[in-house]
């Protein structure tokens, strides 16, 4: 039966990013199937609703989207689409590579690493945020559930052992916070007992970001908390050459979204100036998740080596390509 994606093109840059990545995926032959969906304002605007019941029903039958990304407009009390599309689908694994490519500007050529980050709990929940009458005082909670950690915690595990990973290390701050960071750790020891084939190792967060930023290479697969992941995830694509190459996976049990980290970029928008690699690196971890990891892998190879060439990079990228024009020079080297 052939496999049917959900597809969105978003807003911005999203339409000419989304374009070029379904080209270059048709010269694989991948024999998925896409269902055009509407978010966004373009959504708004047709359906009068950011995140329509019909996209939603498409996700979930389909039970993986590949999508652009979408403006959450400012004010007007709108949610952003991304955090409800998470608790819609508890989306609990946000999985964001970190690759170092050829001839961009990072300042590292050694960086291989995958930042796993739970999804759902920790610091970011909605409810329990509360300001006192007098504007004095903010408190805000947070929660750390032994399931959230356990299924997290596993997720990495298993990530590691499909990919060949070594080393799966657990980021915290138990010491001080010994209640939420302390029963993460806990658990993340539990698990890593049931996985003695990987190497597991336990960092706190500060080192971690130093260790980062001075030895990233190694590191191999980081779990961490909702909060500490977030920060993580960002600092590794700045280890990489920033947002125009990084890609991140929302997974859940029965859904999973794949997009480009960066936003809509309004600022060269329609003007065929945006760099398509995230959301390309975006399918080729859809392309595994689907069980094709040989496309996934010979769409990554072309990336590296159309970059290694400097052959039609865009201007973020130091060439004067475009977008299309870079994704035609990516699919002739599949
Ligand atoms: P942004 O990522 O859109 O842009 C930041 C800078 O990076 C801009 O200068 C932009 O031109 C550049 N840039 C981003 N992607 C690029 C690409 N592929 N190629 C070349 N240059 C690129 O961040 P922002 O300006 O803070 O946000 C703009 C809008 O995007 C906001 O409405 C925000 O809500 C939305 N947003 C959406 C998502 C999402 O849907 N996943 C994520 C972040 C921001």
């Amino acid at each position: 039966m052939t496999q049917k994606i959900t597809v969105i093109r978003g807003d911005g840059i999203g339409p000419e990013i989304m374009d070029a990545t379904l080209f270059v995926l048709d010269q694989l032959n991948t024999g998925l199937e896409y269902e055009d969906a509407d978010a966004g304002l373009v959504a708004l605007e047709k359906h009068g609703d950011l995140m329509p019941a019909v996209t939603l029903e498409s996700i979930a039958r389909n039970k993986v989207a590949l999508k652009s990304p979408l403006t959450t407009p400012v004010g007007g009390g709108f949610t952003s689409i991304n955090v409800s599309l998470r608790r819609h689908f508890d989306l609990y694994a946000n999985v964001r590579p970190a690759h170092t490519f050829p001839n961009t500007k990072s300042r590292f050529d050694n960086v291989d690493l995958i930042t796993v980050r739970e999804n759902t709990e920790g610091a970011y929940l909605a409810e329990g945020q509360e300001v006192s009458a007098d504007g004095e005082t903010a408190f805000s909670g947070t929660r750390i559930t032994r399931k959230g950690s356990e299924r997290i915690v596993r997720y990495a595990f298993e990530l590691a052992r499909s990919v060949g990973r070594k080393k799966v290390t657990a980021v915290h701050k138990a010491n001080i916070i010994k209640s939420t960071s302390g029963l993460f750790l806990a658990v993340a020891r539990e698990v890593a007992a049931q996985y003695p084939d990987i190497e597991f190792q336990e960092m706190i967060v500060d080192n971690c970001c130093m260790q980062l930023v001075m030895r990233p290479e190694q590191f191999d697969v980081i779990v961490t908390t909702n909060l500490f992941g977030d920060i993580i995830s960002d600092l590794c694509a700045g280890l990489v050459g920033g947002l125009g190459l990084a890609p991140g996976a929302n997974i859940g049990k029965d859904a999973a979204i794949f997009e480009a980290v960066h936003g809509t970029a309004p600022d060269i928008a329609g003007q065929g100036k945006a760099n398509p690699c995230a959301l390309l690196l975006a399918a080729a971890q859809m392309l595994d998740h689907v069980g094709q990891p040989e496309n996934a892998e010979r769409l990554r190879k072309a990336i590296v080596a159309t970059m290694e060439a400097k052959d039609s990079l865009t201007g973020d990228l130091g060439g004067t390509g475009n977008t299309m024009g870079f994704a035609k020079a990516i699919a002739s080297r599949l």
